[in-house]
């Protein structure tokens, strides 16, 4: 019987969703964090339960071919970076087996990935950081846990936003705002918040805080902008519940603009601080080029674009459509993307604010279907009642943008059980060094 605290050597012969090396001993499997694929390794056992087990890593035997010295001091603790010890060929070549693994799954046979995009040059690509601070110190969360992993550098984030959270970590101390414990509901900030437009340079400062006083504000302002006198926005964003959620629905505009713009292809971009906006820009402008060969508009069509954040894919696409309706439940992003269609002077685009799962159906009561449907959800992927409508409208194309494998697998099976078939399928990795990866999937009617 396997039992905590006992020793094995064993050969690592499959890699799990986090990133981790899977081991059977004897038939039972072993989930080995930081071992990779073709290793032989010594392990302890951490934690067995009766079907499956996990254990560390001690030794290595023999080395993988993929095997990288992580950059950052804090990989394996950092929940980030999963995947930094391995080289990026073999990170594009893991991302692409998980997808495939999981559509097999659920589909019963494994669909064809034509291709993987990875990034020229995988770091510091990141436009947006979320740092929480606890007990006086900024960083990271652990994997799968509000434990602090103090952070000095992050090798994934824009470097000027990264030196900016600490500087302004620093001088919010200094001036005697304490830090807020979720155990006790006291103290003042929670996150600090940063984004920035980086093919346009203009960046954002959120100070996430318990309460809406937070004295010496004026002084605070006044020395981050003398160390940063080019910066285009500081919020504070209130709040004030006892949740997960990092930011409250309160934003108060402290410096600068209440947003800032990035670009992205041809057009431009209006991001509030409570808007969605994709965080790796580069390959999000590949992922969007790609959608737009995948749905090969010829101008006459009605296309929605579900889960529409900012309306950026409705833009993007929208020279190539007839019309174009984008539906988004953040009202905020809606308006965002309603002046993101006037400054780019785009007039066949039209944002509704609410539920895909409830505009759409409404919207096909009252007579308005689509030719071709984006769909770009968050990680929970697809309501049932909105790809059911999906299917009795009968789009002829459905363009399909997933940032979780799991949840496109199970709405790429209800799609294909009704009348629609996988044209094809691709990646773009829009998260380097993470377990994270995007897929594209084209559908057709039958
Ligand atoms: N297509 C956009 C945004 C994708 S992120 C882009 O590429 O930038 C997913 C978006 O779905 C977020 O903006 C989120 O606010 C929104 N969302 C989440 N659940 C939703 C729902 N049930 N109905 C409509 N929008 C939803």
């Amino acid at each position: 019987m396997i039992e905590k605290n006992q020793n094995y050597e064993v050969e690592i012969t499959d890699m799990g969703y986090e990133g981790e090396g899977i081991a059977k001993i004897n038939g039972y499997t072993t989930f080995i964090k930081g071992a990779i694929k073709g290793e032989k390794v010594k392990i302890k056992i951490l934690k067995a339960n009766k079907d499956y087990g996990f254990a560390k890593l001690i030794e290595l035997l023999n080395k993988s071919e993929s095997r990288e010295e992580p950059i950052c001091p804090q990989f394996g603790q950092c929940g980030g970076c999963s995947l930094q010890h391995m080289n990026y060929d073999s990170q594009l070549l893991y991302k692409l087996e998980m997808v495939k693994n999981t559509l097999k799954k659920s589909l019963g046979y494994e669909p064809e990935i034509s291709n993987i995009t990875g990034m020229g040059i995988p770091s510091h690509y990141r436009n947006k950081a979320q740092y929480p601070v606890i007990d006086n110190k900024i960083g990271f969360y652990a994997d799968r846990s509000h434990r602090l992993v103090e952070n000095k550098e992050c090798y994934i984030q824009n470097e000027l936003t990264d030196k900016l959270a600490k500087d302004a970590f620093e001088i919010i101390k200094k001036h005697g705002i304490t830090t807020y414990d979720e155990k006790s509901g006291k103290g003042t900030l929670r996150h600090i918040v940063t984004r920035i437009g980086i093919n346009t340079g203009e960046y954002m400062l959120t100070i996430v805080t318990n309460d809406k006083n937070i004295k010496n504000k004026d002084a605070i302002i006044s020395d981050l902008t003398k160390l940063y006198p080019d910066i285009t926005s500081i919020i504070q964003n209130i709040n004030k519940e006892d949740t997960n959620v990092i930011l409250g629905d309160e934003c108060i505009t402290l410096y600068g603009k209440d947003y800032i713009v990035d670009r992205l292809g041809d057009y431009k971009f209006k991001i509030s601080p409570l808007s969605f906006y994709q965080v790796n820009p580069t390959q999000t402008e590949v992922l969007y080029n790609i959608a737009k060969k995948y749905a090969d508009l010829t101008g006459e069509e009605t296309v929605f674009d579900l889960y529409s954040g900012i309306g950026t894919i409705s833009i993007f696409i929208s020279d190539k459509a007839k019309k174009v309706y984008g539906v988004e439940v953040v009202k905020p992003a809606v308006k965002d993307a309603i002046e993101n269609a006037e400054m780019n002077e785009v007039r066949n685009v039209e944002f509704i604010a609410g539920e895909t799962e409830k505009v759409v159906p409404e919207m096909y009561k009252k007579g308005t279907k689509a030719d071709v449907v984006f769909v770009d959800p968050p990680r929970k992927g697809c309501d049932e009642k909105l790809l059911q409508t999906i299917i009795e409208i009968k789009a002829k194309k459905v363009v399909y943008v997933s940032c979780n494998p799991a949840t496109l697998a199970r709405d790429l099976k209800t799609l294909t059980e009704n009348n629609y078939e996988i044209k094809n399928i691709e990646l773009v990795d829009m998260f380097p060094q993470t377990k994270h990866v995007e897929t594209i999937a084209l559908l057709k009617m039958k």
